[in-house]
């Protein structure tokens, strides 16, 4: 007898499921796409355990006839599609008749369904890819599919199923997202009994983007219009069109990951790099590298000029005209944001990107970027910028050189070899080593880590170069000291300290701030709530998906809360697959810090110099900020002599 079998169906399936079903937000995906394409205009999910214990779906759709109820477990079984000529011009979510056949197949299923042309209603039982039973009963029109204990007979999968915040957070953030895609439905998500999102018809998506995000959000985002190019088809004389429309953030909203880009081609929400670099193409020069902006885009073409059937999960997309489509989205965007004048808050000052190298900012255009920026209000007074009472105050940082503020100010590193040796003390992760530069005349600095710390204690300042680098004369030689991370690297390790001491000093604010949060940011909100607290916030939640904040960390100031709160959730956010509380600690330190050390581009006295390079010289870790990058370079003695001959 051969070797080889036909598989059964039951295996067939499970194979199916392992790349239709990875999680339960991908079975919501499946089902609501189902619910949407049956033409339905309500759709209520329920949620329990994350999507483990249930998932159910009802809508009002067209429903399913009592031998289609039946039909629709077997595999590619569909009625979306009819040959492979119809593949080309897909006007459906789906098209692969594989979704409800493979979620039968790893979980207990039940389907319930009445068809407008038929009196009485079906039920479908199916556990694990076997029939269970089929019953005829009285139901409204529509269809409500039941998914219970998924992955109940595939223990391997179900291992990898991760926390039930973290898999509620992915159901959370597809259903906002095909509600955002969808302004003219009804869409609830509930679970475990609490209302997460719920959202009425309305005509136009600013409506919705309100009724998802609220007005904070709104207020910073830019109406991109309607868009349109043509692309010569494959006929003289017939054209593509292709349409643009959404709302993407002014340059004011720099987020650290990309949660809050939202692509959807012909309605379908798809994950796809062309258009994500098209996008961040348009940003170029406008936030800093390694920072994402708010988007919500529409595309719309013809179904023709795009395949979807790349993978069986329907996300990734191929356009028949790729540079043509990343060109048009790149302009059209770059085209709103230099016209726009954003509708929004006070600038933000610009934060480091998290441990990414940066372009140096030198050729930002500088007309561009301010004609966005300085619309807004006044930046918060500098007071405002310092730990309390730590500093005096000093002038107002220059915000018309804002633009210089981002990325970190890059040098040339050129041939090790050519470097003295240099005593070290090892910080594991950093580069060490002398530096010379690429024209050789000057050696230039070393990375400071590659010296004894020691020396950092007493350090005398000469002065500050351009507002930003303190120079300073030590016994080992000379130093450069980039003001911003040093003063990061300091409030870092305070606010470390204070926390595991709990002893955050806070400060009480006048008028309590309220923060609207999306289903997302609710649920990180409950997971991190206790690490709010410990960080000096008093916070609470007032309503439905919104928080109080009472009091925040004295270091801050009022004007940075708002902006500290939902950094920090966002970054629980972005580390949802596997960030620790010590790491949301952690982070939370350095968001803080970040807010509340003073900028480059600001005027510092010999006494605030003097403090800034003291506090420095206690630090644990004085070499590089808690992004990683370095704090000081050093020219030592040996290098200076050496440039002189006199060695
Ligand atoms: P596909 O969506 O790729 O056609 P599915 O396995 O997801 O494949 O669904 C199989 C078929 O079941 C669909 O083609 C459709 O006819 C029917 N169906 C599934 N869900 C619904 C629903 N909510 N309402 C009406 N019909 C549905
Ligand atoms: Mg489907």
């Amino acid at each position: 007898m051969g070797r080889i079998r036909i598989l059964s169906d039951t295996v067939a399936n499970q194979i199916a499921a392992g790349e239709v079903v990875e999680r339960p937000a991908s079975v919501v995906k499946e089902l609501l796409e189902n619910s949407l394409d049956a033409g339905a205009t309500e759709l209520r999910l329920e949620i329990e355990n994350g999507g483990r214990r249930l998932i159910r779906i009802s809508d009002n759709g067209c429903g399913m006839l009592r031998d289609d109820a039946l039909l629709a477990f077997e595999r590619h079984a569909t009625s979306k599609l009819s040959s492979v000529k119809d593949l080309l011009a897909i006007a459906t979510l789906g098209f692969r008749g594989e979704a409800l056949p493979s979620i039968a197949s790893v979980s207990r299923l039940v389907l319930e369904t009445r068809a407008e042309e038929e009196s009485t209603g079906t039920r479908v039982e199916i556990a694990g890819g076997k029939l269970i039973k089929v019953d005829e009963m009285a139901l409204p029109r529509g269809t409500t599919i039941t998914v219970r204990d998924l992955f109940f007979n595939v223990p391997a999968r179900k291992k990898f199923l991760r926390t039930e915040p973290t898999e509620l957070a992915h159901i959370a953030a597809l259903v906002t997202h095909y509600s955002l895609a969808h302004p003219d439905k009804t869409i609830q998500l509930r679970h475990n009994a609490n209302e997460l999102l719920s959202v009425t018809p309305v005509t136009e998506i600013r409506e919705r983007v309100f009724q998802v995000f609220g007005s904070q959000v709104l207020t910073e985002l830019v109406d991109l219009g309607t868009h349109e190019r043509d692309f010569p088809g494959d006929e003289p004389g017939l054209m593509n069109q292709y349409r643009l429309r959404g709302f993407v953030s002014g340059p004011q909203v720099q987020k650290l990951n990309r949660n809050s880009i939202y692509l959807f081609v012909n309605g379908r929400l798809i994950r796809d790099r062309l258009l994500l670099h098209g996008l961040t193409a348009g940003y170029t020069q406008l936030i800093p590298p390694g920072t994402y902006p708010f988007a919500l885009l529409f595309l719309d073409c013809d179904p023709a000029e795009v395949d979807v059937n790349v993978h069986p999960s329907k996300t990734e997309v191929r356009f028949r005209q790729g540079s043509f489509v990343h060109d048009f989205v790149r302009d059209s965007v770059r085209r709103t944001l230099t016209q726009a004048r954003p509708i929004s808050a006070a600038p933000a000052p610009l934060q480091p990107s998290f441990g990414q190298p940066t372009q140096p900012a030198a050729q930002l255009p500088y007309s561009e970027f301010s004609q966005i920026v300085q619309g807004g209000p006044p930046p918060p007074p500098p007071s405002e910028l310092f730990s309390a009472g730590e500093l005096p105050q000093v002038s107002m940082p220059n915000w018309g050189l804002r633009a210089e503020a981002g990325p970190s100010p890059r040098f040339d590193f050129g041939d090790p070899q050519l470097a003295p040796p240099s005593p070290t003390i090892g910080h594991p992760g950093f580069v060490r080593g002398p530096v010379p530069d690429t024209h050789g005349a000057l050696p230039a600095g070393s990375y400071a880590e590659a010296v004894n710390l020691e020396a950092l204690k007493d350090l005398r300042p000469l002065g500050q170069l351009h507002d930003s680098f303190i120079i300073a004369a030590g016994r080992d030689g000379l130093w450069i000291i980039d003001q911003h991370v040093a003063h990061e690297r300091i409030l870092f390790e305070q606010v470390l300290r204070q926390q595991a001491a709990g002893q955050v000093e806070r400060q009480q604010l006048l008028v309590p701030l309220v923060l609207e949060l999306t289903a997302g940011q609710e649920i990180e909100y409950e997971r991190i709530a206790q690490e709010l607290d410990r960080a000096g916030f008093d916070t609470a939640p007032v309503g439905r998906r919104a928080i109080a904040v009472q009091a925040a960390p004295a270091d801050i100031g009022p004007a940075n809360v708002e902006k500290v709160v939902l950094e920090i959730l966002e970054i629980a956010e972005s580390e949802m697959r596997r960030a620790t509380l010590e790491e949301i600690r952690r982070n939370v330190a350095a968001s803080i810090g970040c807010r509340a050390a003073i900028k480059i581009n600001m005027p510092l006295d010999m006494t605030k110099m003097e403090w800034l390079l003291k506090k420095l010289g206690e630090c644990e870790y004085p070499m590089s900020c808690p992004h990683g990058r370095p704090i000081a370079l050093r020219y030592s003695m040996r290098e200076i002599l050496k440039s002189f001959h006199r060695i």
